[in-house]
């Protein structure tokens, strides 16, 4: 049987992975385009953001691995095998970067170093009030394998952390709720709202006027997750109107982020090129190995998607 690595990567990254693959799985053959081999004998794919219809037309077709952790596009596309077990990437290396990402952000929005950036443009020696971090709180809205994470290495630096998930969880140093009900005092309570999330029908669209109206007056958001939670012209509304101080962005409706974009210029938005946390290849591909080989010794591949749940 054979693996089809299935990708939208440059053809440098295809080479990375095919290589990393090949020495962590030497006694499994992979193609990188179908045409080469049979069809008929690929039953594991090994996914990277593949074209619409790469996974059609594959009888035997029994283990989808992703090297993303995101799977909202996967699930939302009819091509893609439903009756398929579907794993996505969680590699705690992944979760260290966007926990960096995430400190960025808020040590740089509790101390004001984008307004520092601004008034160095202006040539402007304006000091702020200092606080302290334990004066500042934080929401981690999605206690998952990332922002679990997240949420603790946050609390590490002294911030008061509030984390919010779909079900009751708890995470050591942080004050987590669940369900909607705790939502309007979650988003009440927090001077920074960090958004780990995924991308499912119930939170499409989540950052809309309703909530930036429940959010602190002056708190800043950071969106890490996925384009598709924010409702961007009401954060242009909520910013205009000074509800919200700031908006950090990593993640867009339409990637790369069109040119002519509002959140290009606006003084109050920090646009990141969709770099918070990359699959690295070097961790991710031994990942990808461990769950081949459950895979093929009969035992349930780990990370499963909940296709129904979206994530
Ligand atoms: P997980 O699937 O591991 O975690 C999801 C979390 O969100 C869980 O705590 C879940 O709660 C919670 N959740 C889901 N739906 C709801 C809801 N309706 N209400 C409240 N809580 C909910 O995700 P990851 O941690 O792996 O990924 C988080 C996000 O980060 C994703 O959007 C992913 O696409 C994005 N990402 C972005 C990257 C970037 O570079 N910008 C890189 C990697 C990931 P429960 O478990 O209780 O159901």
């Amino acid at each position: 049987m054979a693996i089809l690595l299935a990708t939208s990567l440059e053809d440098d990254e295809l080479a990375q992975w095919a290589a990393l693959l090949r020495a962590a799985l030497p006694e499994e053959t992979f193609v990188t385009d179908r045409a080469e081999g049979d069809p008929d004998r690929i039953d594991v794919a090994v996914i990277s953001g593949p074209r619409r219809g790469a996974l059609q037309g594959l009888p035997s077709l029994r283990f989808i691995q992703s090297t993303w952790a995101g799977v909202e596009r996967l699930v939302n596309d009819p091509t893609i095998p439903a009756g398929v077990p579907l794993a996505r990437m969680v590699d705690p290396a992944m979760s260290d970067a966007m926990a960096e990402t995430a400190l960025w952000a808020v040590l740089s929005l509790h101390r004001g170093y984008f307004d520092y950036a601004d008034k160095q443009h202006a040539h402007q020696w304006a000091p702020h009030p200092q606080r302290r971090a334990d004066e500042v709180s934080v929401a981690v809205l999605g206690l998952g394998q990332i922002g679990t994470t997240v949420a603790q290495r946050i609390a590490a630096q002294g911030y008061r952390v509030i984390g919010w998930s779909r079900r009751e969880t708890r995470v050591p140093d942080v004050d987590t709720r669940h369900a909607d009900a705790a939502l309007p005092s979650v988003l009440a309570e927090a001077d920074i709202v960090v958004n780990l999330l995924p991308l499912t029908p119930d939170t499409r669209g989540f950052f809309d006027k309703h909530r930036f109206a429940q959010m602190r007056t002056g708190a800043s958001l950071v969106n890490l997750a996925r384009g598709g939670h924010v409702v961007d012209a009401d954060l242009l509304d909520a910013l205009a109107n000074r509800r919200l101080d700031r908006a950090v962005l990593d993640v867009f409706h339409v990637e790369p982020l069109p040119p002519a974009h509002a959140f290009w210029s606006h003084p109050k938005i920090t646009v990141l090129p969709h770099v918070a946390a990359s699959t690295d290849p070097r961790s991710a591909a031994d990942i990808v190995a461990a769950n081949v080989r459950r895979f093929r010794e009969g035992r349930e591949p780990l990370n499963l998607v909940d296709r129904s749940r979206g994530y």
